[in-house]
């Protein structure tokens, strides 16, 4: 499941280092995470780092982007190229 910025967001900037797949950006408002890069940080750290960092606390699952702990995985292997020999 990717996780998704609310619009309570205050664009500190600290949450876009962290992301071990550069999946957080300044959107037209305020900060976004394209689903297609966030992996919940599965298999980089053990909690979203965006989370832990974030001082306003905006930042919550998205239920409209569900994945399988599996389909996190393959999908952090894949933004790694860990599968490419
Ligand atoms: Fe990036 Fe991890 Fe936050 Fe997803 S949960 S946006 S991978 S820091
Ligand atoms: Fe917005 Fe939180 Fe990221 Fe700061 S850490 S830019 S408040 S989502």
């Amino acid at each position: 499941m990717s996780l998704k910025i609310t619009d309570q967001c205050v664009n500190c900037d600290v949450c876009e280092p962290v992301c071990p797949n550069k999946a957080i950006s300044l959107g037209v408002e305020y900060y976004e995470i394209a689903p297609d890069l966030c992996t919940e940080c599965v298999g980089h750290y053990d909690e979203p780092q965006c989370v832990i960092v974030c001082p306003v606390e905006c930042i919550f699952t998205d239920p409209v982007n569900v994945e399988s702990r599996e389909q996190l995985l393959a999908k952090k292997a894949s933004l790694t190229r860990e599968d490419v020999p």
